[in-house]
């Protein structure tokens, strides 16, 4: 399911049932049928939902920046004062990878310094204003393994000279993920071993427990910033040992409970 087309979405959309659970995704899938002329066609994005022969509509990609402890001190900060932050990916820098297979992603221009970071991934049915901690999780649809790659020598720039980070995090093709699975199967995720290879050396490994703020905080967090909404998905952030990678490498994923993800850059 490389390229979902907005055709093939639709078709499933409309052989669908209409149940609880899905009822705002099918409003959401609704409202791009309405008929209207366009003078061109601009792809939606979509999400692979194991187990389902839905597709999740993304709306929105929210990050958290520095939501562990080492890696906050790995990249300057000191992790016991620093509120939350968070930051957005254009939601077309999704880059679906199918479970046993390696993405090819592609080397970015610009950089000389490409970083990996692995994320758990929530992605959100409901949506709301100052949701309570207590009931956050209940708005968590799904979960992935998803990475948040980095120009990192283009953040670090712009950051030193108080600029947007829109560069080095948000271009083409930085949102590499694998398929979703339902929560109502897999569970939440508040613990659990959360790591990362290249070309089968360990290079992140930590546990999901070492989150400043947990799933259920960030969304909680960000409803105060934002109202969210169904489609929104957010990255929760990445352990330390963040580096880079060039041509050629391989880089495997996996976070506990949830299939690996591999892409080849290329
Ligand atoms: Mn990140």
């Amino acid at each position: 399911m490389k390229d979902i087309t907005r055709r093939n979405a639709l078709q499933t959309a409309a052989t669908m049932t209409v149940g609880a659970a899905v009822g705002t995704i099918t409003a959401s899938c609704a409202t791009t049928a309405t008929g209207m002329k366009t003078p061109f066609a601009v792809s939606d994005t979509y999400i692979p939902i194991v187990g389902s022969d839905m597709v999740y509509p993304v709306r929105r990609i929210y990050c958290i920046g520095r939501n562990y402890r080492a890696h906050s001190i790995e990249m300057g900060s000191n992790p016991d004062r620093e509120p939350p932050f968070f930051f957005q990916k254009p939601t077309d820098a999704i880059q679906n990878v199918a479970i046993g297979t390696v993405g090819e992603h592609p080397y970015p221009t610009l950089t000389k310094n490409y970083h990996y970071e692995v994320e758990l991934v929530a992605a959100l049915s409901k949506g709301g204003r100052n949701i309570p901690v207590e009931s956050a999780l209940q708005h968590v649809y799904a979960y992935a393994v998803g990475l948040d790659m980095t120009r990192r020598d283009l953040q670090r720039a712009m950051g030193d000279e108080k600029k947007p980070w829109e560069i080095g995090k948000s271009f083409d093709r930085s949102a590499p993920i694998g398929p979703l699975h339902l929560a109502d199967k897999t569970g939440h995720f508040t613990k659990g071993g959360i790591w990362l290879k290249v070309n089968g050396q360990s290079k992140q490994n930590a546990n999901l427990s070492q989150m400043i703020w947990s799933v259920a905080e960030q969304i909680s967090r960000l409803s105060q910033a934002f109202e969210l909404q169904a489609g929104d998905i957010i990255y929760s952030g990445t352990p330390e040992n963040v580096g880079p990678v060039v041509r050629g490498d391989t880089i495997e994923c996996g976070i506990e409970g949830l299939p690996n993800l591999s892409v080849k850059i290329v």
